[in-house]
């Protein structure tokens, strides 16, 4: 099992590994079935957990050691060395996030912030990606409602072409792309889905997938993990309260990304060419992506994305979705 650098785009594949089979059964992540996996955080600190996060039971990166690049004639490789961890969500099996209290959701939310902070500290890694996979469809591991961390010695290609364009944005408009993107949506409104305090849930002008959504604060702020003072997250958790229980009308799964600035420690390798303005130039923002019916064949065949449904239109439909 090796990580491997594709040489044109530059992204980085993990090669050789088996997809996990867990057995059926008991399942891993309810109260009592954990005792054998070390807790790494619990929320609230004290009393019943309601968020733990535990190692992964099947990681795709281990810890320890060290990436050692190496090269094969032109080509360059990596050992598959990074964190790998399960945020479970909730102790109750069959609760999803979508049916949680936004008390609930903010604390998933300061779970997030917390494990990005801390695997930052560690100079190996240069970039943490928070995700979840909800639903069959999405390919999640496990039914009961997690979401996963994953800290890795490279940058995930599609957060890469965001430094790129955002730093090019920047360079020529002395402007943040994203802030930019923001104002066009408050002003035109016609792709807006919901806001709260200063947060805004919008479908992007160029949705990859129908029912594509984003969520991110208006005032700039580069990293997820540190809470900007203008923006209160018990907000931005009764958006995406609100934002997810729409999109589970419309779609029985949905990937959930969120993307905030690399590991401010690392500034070499591919990172040394963006760092300068980063902090000017990116803005985090949680990408959704619901899985239809249409999805899986939207993009595999003809490498290009295809979405049928007008990002107007399905703002339109979700904001008339009832989201209680
Ligand atoms: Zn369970
Ligand atoms: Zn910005
Ligand atoms: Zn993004």
């Amino acid at each position: 099992m090796e990580l491997r650098k594709d040489p044109i785009t530059r992204s980085w594949v993990v090669v050789g590994k088996e997809e996990p089979a867990f057995p059926a059964g008991l399942c891993p992540l309810c109260p009592g079935t954990q005792s054998q996996s070390k807790t790494l955080l619990a929320l609230p600190p004290d009393g019943p957990w309601q968020v733990r996060v535990i190692p992964h039971l099947d990681p795709l990166y281990r810890i320890e050691g060290q990436p050692g690049r190496s090269a094969e004639g032109i080509y360059d490789r990596m050992e598959l060395v990074g964190a790998h961890e399960v945020i479970v969500e909730t102790p109750d099996h069959t609760r999803t996030l979508a049916q949680m209290s936004g008390e609930e959701i903010e604390r998933v939310l300061l779970a997030y912030a917390l494990r990005i902070d801390d695997l930052k500290r560690d100079p190996r890694f240069k970039y943490i990606a928070v995700f979840k996979n909800s639903g069959s469809l999405a390919g999640e591991e496990w039914t009961h409602s997690h979401s996963q961390v994953a800290a890795t010695t490279f940058v995930p290609r599609r957060v890469l072409y965001e430094l790129r364009s955002a730093q090019q944005w920047f360079r020529q408009r002395e402007r943040c792309v994203f802030c930019d993107i923001v104002s066009q949506e408050q002003r035109q409104g016609k792709r807006i889905v919901d806001e709260q305090g200063a947060f805004l849930a919008f479908c992007p002008y160029a949705a990859r997938v129908p029912y594509e959504t984003w969520v991110m604060g208006v005032p700039h702020n580069s990293r997820f993990e540190i809470p900007d003072p203008m923006a209160d997250r018990a907000d931005l958790a009764e958006l995406l309260g609100r934002v997810l229980r729409r999109l589970v009308r419309v779609a029985p799964a949905y990937h959930l990304v969120v993307h905030t600035s690399p590991n401010e420690y690392q500034k070499k390798g591919e990172l040394h060419e963006y760092w300068r303005t980063i902090s000017d130039d990116y803005h985090w923002h949680i990408e959704i992506l619901p899985i239809t019916a249409i999805t899986s064949r939207s993009y595999g065949l003809k490498e290009t994305y295809f979405n049928a449904l007008a990002p107007e239109t399905a703002a339109k439909t979700l904001r008339g979705l009832d989201a209680i």
